[in-house]
């Protein structure tokens, strides 16, 4: 048995997603007239309760294309020092948009208002850069799924309002908080200027993002994706897989939360130092196995002996990201590993 839990990437479209795409109506989006990236787009901006979308094929050009809608050039952003636009980005708001970045360090990824707060500059004047944007992810990736609170973020909101200052969401997994809490995509959706969701991670589509916002700020966003070269045309094939992963991959993804605690909570009984299953509350394990002494290298390679594919995330740290192509069966496999594996170095 082969188990690869290194990210919720690696999943490929059942029988059922691929016929809906092989029967996708398709025009040329670039002009306008693909009937099914439309419909996608103005299924997700209104389950957001925002204007307007424009799909993209990452979420790394969707995030980008917020970013420079709020930001000018030589101002600046505010996040956390873990965040993807910072670290998995590859510098493409310095790179393409000449925007500076600040950060303060959020344990697990969680934010707090007050973080933001003791860090923005908002009009700084001509001797300091002026902060324009606060940018908050949820799920937290590289903080362990971790949900963020609603009251933190409606504090952001009017905090960042009453300073004219911008929000935007990586909302990658927007999907994964709200199928574990039961709050609404119109409430997060009220809270941020634009928003940044993927179809591509748990949801299980093959390609696929889309930026949300104003009309007029989409509007702006499609001029700057076709000038990024991400115009597409007959994409109504791939808008195919992301509708079908909205109807149908959602409520499963409370399945990928159960697996993860179920395993979280196998490998702290082995060493409460490896993870706490509270910090894992969603679809991401990071387990700091340099607790038991292992080398996160060696921890990957010798899982991957074993049948399991894992990743290195930071120093002494290795995640396991559950999707719906690991069922039970799969996921006992990989805990047995897991427990095997810190228990050999627990002895
Ligand atoms: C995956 C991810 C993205 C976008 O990644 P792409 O690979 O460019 O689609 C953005 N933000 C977060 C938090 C992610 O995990």
């Amino acid at each position: 048995m082969f188990v690869d839990l290194r990210s919720d990437t690696v999943t490929r479209p059942c029988a059922a997603m691929r016929e809906a795409m092989a029967r996708a109506e398709v025009g040329d989006d670039v002009y306008g007239d693909d009937p099914t990236v439309t419909a996608l787009e103005e299924r997700v901006a209104d389950m957001f309760g925002h204007e307007a979308a424009v799909f993209t094929p990452t979420g790394s050009l969707s995030n980008q294309l917020g970013l420079r809608l709020h930001v000018s050039p030589g101002g600046e952003l505010v996040t956390d020092s873990a965040a993807h636009v910072l670290r998995a980005e590859l510098g493409a708001a310095a790179a393409f948009s000449g925007i500076t970045s600040r950060s303060w360090v959020a344990p697990y990824g969680v934010f707090r208002n007050a973080d933001a707060e003791a860090i923005m500059q908002p009009d700084a004047g001509p001797y300091l850069v002026s902060t324009q944007l606060v940018c908050v992810e949820n799920t937290h990736n590289f903080g362990g799924g971790t949900i963020q609170s609603l009251q933190e973020l409606t504090a952001l909101r009017d905090l960042t309002r009453s300073h004219g200052i911008g929000t935007h969401l990586d909302g990658a997994r927007i999907w994964n908080a709200l199928v574990a809490t039961g709050e609404s995509p119109r409430e997060h959706g009220a809270l941020f200027d634009t928003v940044s969701v993927c179809f591509s991670k748990g949801l299980g589509a093959p390609v696929g993002s889309a930026l949300l916002g104003s009309a007029e700020a989409i509007a702006e966003a499609r001029v700057w994706r076709k000038r990024y070269g991400a115009g597409m045309r007959q994409a109504g094939i791939v808008a195919a897989g992301a509708l079908y992963a909205l109807e149908h991959n959602m409520d499963r993804l409370a399945d990928d939360h159960r697996r993860t605690h179920e395993v979280a909570v196998a490998a702290a009984q082995v060493c409460p130092d490896v993870v706490d299953p509270e910090k894992a509350p969603t679809n991401i394990l990071p387990l700091k196995v340099s607790a038991l002494g292992w080398d996160a290298e060696e921890f990957v390679a010798a899982a991957r002996d074993a049948g399991v594919a894992c990743q290195r995330v930071a120093p002494g740290v290795v995640r396991f990201v559950w999707h719906l192509d690991i069922d039970d069966a799969q996921t006992a496999h990989a805990k047995q590993v897991i427990v095997n594996l810190l228990a050999h170095k627990a002895d």
